[in-house]
């Protein structure tokens, strides 16, 4: 008799955590990922703005799966899902993997709202290669404006930020630090504080996630680092060399998109009911409404919470769904009826710049100076490994005691960008 076959689409939190929930079960798991590491997405901007390097945030998954004796990790791009069948098509049809479960764990994209050409004028922030094109972004700005003429110098230094969730806010408030101090002695044409940080919202507050007496007082610690906040400002145009809100066209040659999610495109493969976003409208267990073998965890899966509010897009959500999928596979394997997804709230965490950060817990909501050592220790604390943990702790003490960045280096000035990447450390992953 084979093993029943347990197939997994993603290694991020929700595709990790499903995984080591069936460690010990009796199954055969094969993992996909079209990478070979986890990538803690919280710290991102952190390697996006040279904070971090890219192996601080990441960790091989085959490395962090290796007691799971049951589960092989293959490196593939699943193209789509056949449920009738029963099958995942990978690697443009090349490779075909039959199941019996199913989960898919794939994650979210940027959303461009019907402007998929303005991606490559304003990079968004959801993959380690798009951290990498927007340092690559930032630091040849510096570069540019170092050798510009005056009368197009400004538009160099003139960085704009669409999105007023916690990307953009935690983008937003990191800069001003770069400018003013790290970069400060570093160039001679121009003065790094000249920088200008824009950040544009399209709806009349920023962070709509918490409430709105902390994200007031986050636009006003930005505000208080030199950030030009403009509320109710939707853009209409990205250009190569500036961005359009309404008719007002603001020059810059650095934009960068933290606004909207799209989610994988994967659930549209899936004969299953989708929300706009195009996230899969799943059971109250997780599975898909006529298949109940297919289990849909993380930022792909729309869920309400008991409040009727639907379950957040975070980390946190992504781990507990991919958890009982998990757990209702083995249940199904038992004979045994699944269990309902409970969204467990542990709280919106979002720091803007250096020492200051917004939290709330429950009732508990925290700012200022005491919030941002809450944000470092839970992060410390969710990151994957050890050394991602020992890793990050040093890189932070460096940059926060000497305001210096410990990841500056472009390798080449034409490209994408991912090849901006240069540093050795990458070589770590995987
Ligand atoms: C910049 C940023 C900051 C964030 N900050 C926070 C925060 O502070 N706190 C918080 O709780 N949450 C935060 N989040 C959200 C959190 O990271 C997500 O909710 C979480 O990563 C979702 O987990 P997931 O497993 O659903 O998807 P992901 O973690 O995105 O993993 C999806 C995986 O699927 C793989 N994949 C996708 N498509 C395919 C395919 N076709 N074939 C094979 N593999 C595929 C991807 O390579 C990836 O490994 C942030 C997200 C971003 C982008």
């Amino acid at each position: 008799m084979t093993k029943p076959r347990v197939v997994i689409i993603g290694g991020g939190f929700a595709g990790l955590t499903a995984a080591r929930g069936l460690r010990k079960a009796d199954v055969e798991v094969t993992l996909i990922d079209r990478t070979n590491h986890h990538l803690f997405q919280p710290l991102l901007y952190q390697v996006a703005t040279a904070v971090l390097a890219p192996s601080d945030i990441t960790s091989p998954i085959r490395w962090l799966l290796r007691k799971n004796t049951n589960t092989t990790v293959l490196l593939a791009e699943v193209d789509a899902i056949d449920p009738e069948k029963q099958v995942v098509h990978a690697d443009k049809g090349t490779l075909t993997l039959p199941y019996d479960y199913l989960v898919i764990a794939s994650g979210a994209r940027h959303a461009y709202f019907g402007h998929d050409e303005w991606e490559p004028m304003a990079p968004g922030l959801k993959s380690l290669e798009d951290a990498l094109k927007v340092r690559h972004r930032f630091l040849i700005a510096f570069e540019e404006a170092e050798k510009a003429a005056p009368e197009e110098r400004d538009s160099w230094l003139r960085f704009v930020i669409v999105g007023g969730g916690p990307t953009g806010v935690e983008l937003a408030g990191i800069l001003p630090d770069i400018a003013h101090h790290s970069m400060l002695d570093d160039f001679r044409n121009f003065d790094p504080r000249d920088t200008k940080i824009l950040l544009l919202e399209g709806g009349p507050r920023l962070l709509t996630a918490f409430e709105p007496d902390l994200a007031a007082r986050a636009l006003k610690d930005l505000q208080g680092l030199g950030v030009d906040v403009h509320l109710n400002a939707i853009v209409t145009r990205v250009e190569k060399d500036a961005v359009y809100v309404g008719d007002q066209r603001i020059p810059t040659r650095t934009v960068l998109w933290a606004a909207g999610n799209q989610a994988s495109p994967l659930a549209r493969t899936l004969d299953a009911p989708l929300d706009r976003a195009g996230r899969v409208l799943v059971a109250p267990d997780l599975s898909v409404p006529g298949h109940p073998h297919i289990f849909v965890t993380g930022d792909l899966a729309a869920i309400n919470q008991e409040n009727g509010e639907l379950v957040p897009g975070v980390a946190p959500a992504a781990n507990q769904m991919g958890k009982l999928a998990a757990k209702n596979i083995k249940r199904m394997l038992a004979e045994l009826p699944t269990l309902k997804f409970e969204y467990h709230d542990k709280g919106n965490l979002a720091t803007i710049g250096r020492y200051r950060a917004i939290a709330e817990i429950g009732p508990l909501k925290l700012r200022g100076q005491i919030a941002w050592w809450f944000w470092l220790f839970i992060h410390l604390m969710y990151l994957a490994t050890f050394r991602n943990r020992v890793s990050v702790l040093i890189e932070w003490a460096y940059s926060y005691l000497t305001y210096q960045r410990g990841s500056r280096l472009i390798t080449e000035r034409e490209g994408d960008g991912v090849s901006s990447a240069g540093e050795n450390k990458m070589g770590s992953i995987g």
